[in-house]
């Protein structure tokens, strides 16, 4: 749900299921978007709604900007692309 990419079938993730305003709600996660939201240190960065879809894709994107300054290969990626790229290059974060 953060990166909008889909889980496909095998694939690792996580559920959590949560209770907001009285609402249940689930919310599915790959195990590398939960990986790069703490190696980006998200949560501790994020405030009031918790991290959205929209935060979790600003964040890739601003650490791509940050750490790799001179790719241009990541423009044309999607946020679920983007992770994956990022965690290829962890090392370097
Ligand atoms: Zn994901």
């Amino acid at each position: 749900m953060y990166c909008g990419g889909v889980i496909h079938k095998g694939e690792k993730y996580q559920r959590s299921t949560n209770l907001y305003n009285g609402t249940v709600y689930d919310w599915v996660t790959h195990d590398k978007c939960e990986e790069i939201a703490e190696l980006l240190d998200m949560y501790r960065r994020t405030w009031d709604d918790g991290l959205t879809a929209d935060g979790f894709g600003e964040f890739v994107w601003d650490a791509i900007c940050d750490f790799f300054p001179d790719s241009d290969e990541a423009c044309d990626m999607s946020t679920e692309e983007r992770v994956d790229w990022l965690l290829a290059h962890k090392d370097k974060l």
